[in-house]
């Protein structure tokens, strides 16, 4: 089969796209409460930005902008969450996996350049300040001991519904001699104030959680749970002077976020009404629909069909330049200017020809 493209683009309206067609961030604005707005994004850095958290990235500094546009009165800034708990290596001891957490590796050096670099380029060029957050200094809030006291009292309620595979509450923390973690929380039990588990070579070791939260790491469906409600609680709180908007990939929209964040919440006791707003970046996808993944042209070669500029931050950089970026920032203005762009997403060729148009400028 040969695939052929006329290589027009069409809008049709339905859903999000069609009610907020003309205008996105002057609703926004009308929830908006307080003077000053934080954009949070996210993202695991274990290795050069893929090309979907680049448009998240620009997507939240073109929000940050068309903001302080429309209302000169509001501070706006970025915040960039780093997943340094995701995992830099996996091992296997007697049947069960554990991890070795980035922030203990120096893959994330690596990284962390190029994230830097894109955030640096991102707030100059749009007048936008940033900041960097790591997994300790998130969860050394005071309101997380709170939230994670509600979790854990209300565990047998959700745990099917966070891990409906093995029912199992993932929160957990790293052996404090060699750093290894109970991946999947085979032999990890949490009650009251506790979180006990067992590293293979040194043995149980005991955090209390309420005292030393900031030790504290979560999987993916709980860090998006703790995080928005956290957000939410701040959001409402005046002894904030600070409201937080989410942006994150277009992948968690729908099924999983009403699932395993607002049902969820609603059990914790946390109105819907009270989370943060959460924007999603359309995704990037491949010839048959599925997102760009980072990681399966990393270990498998995929895309070797595909221009390299569209797997990473690294290759685009090459190619392009750093001023290669301007070409998602203008893209993602105009998803803001004209939403019905917005609420959707796009394939990689779309992109790929965006690039071509712009080298032949
Ligand atoms: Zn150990």
């Amino acid at each position: 089969m040969e695939l052929k493209c006329d290589f027009q683009v069409y809008h049709p309206l339905g859903g999000a796209s069609y009610v907020f067609e003309h205008d996105i961030v002057n609703y926004i604005l009308r929830k908006s409460k307080k003077k000053k707005i934080v954009i949070s994004v996210g993202a695991q850095p274990n290795s050069s930005p893929h090309f979907g958290t680049l448009c998240v990235f620009s997507l939240a500094f073109s929000l940050a902008k068309m903001i302080k546009e429309n209302r000169c009165d509001k501070e706006v800034s970025v915040l960039f969450e780093v997943v340094d708990t995701a995992p830099s290596k996996t091992v296997e001891i007697n049947g069960i996996k554990y991890q070795k957490d980035l922030k203990d590796s120096n893959k994330m050096t690596d990284a962390m350049k190029d994230f830097q670099e894109i955030l640096t380029y991102f707030s100059q060029k749009n007048n936008i300040s940033y900041s960097v957050r790591n997994q300790n200094a998130f969860n050394s809030q005071k309101e997380i001991k709170t939230i994670l006291k509600n979790i854990v009292s209300k565990q047998d309620e959700i745990r099917y519904m966070l891990d409906p595979d093995k029912g199992r509450l993932r929160i957990r923390c790293t052996c404090p001699k060699c750093g290894l973690v109970d991946k999947e929380g085979v032999n990890t039990i949490i009650e009251n104030d506790i979180i006990k588990s067992i590293c293979p070579e040194h043995g149980e070791y005991i955090v209390n959680y309420i005292k030393n939260s900031n030790r504290v790491e979560y999987n993916t469906p709980l860090r998006n749970l703790v995080r928005a409600i956290i957000y939410g609680i701040i959001s409402e709180s005046s002894n904030y002077d600070y409201e937080i908007i989410r942006i994150t990939g277009g992948d968690y929209a729908g099924f999983y976020q009403e699932e395993l964040l607002y049902k969820i919440a609603s059990i914790l006791g946390y109105k819907a009404d009270m989370l943060p707003m959460i924007l999603y970046c359309p995704q990037i996808l491949d010839w048959s629909g599925a997102k760009l993944s980072k990681s399966l042209y990393v270990k498998e070669g995929a895309y070797s069909d595909l221009p390299k500029y569209v797997i990473n931050y690294s290759f685009l950089k090459e190619k392009f330049g750093i001023a290669g970026l301007d070409v998602i920032m203008d893209e993602t203005m105009l998803w803001l200017n004209e939403p019905y762009r917005l609420f959707r997403n796009y394939s990689v060729y779309y992109f790929i020809k965006l690039f071509e148009e712009r080298g032949r400028k």
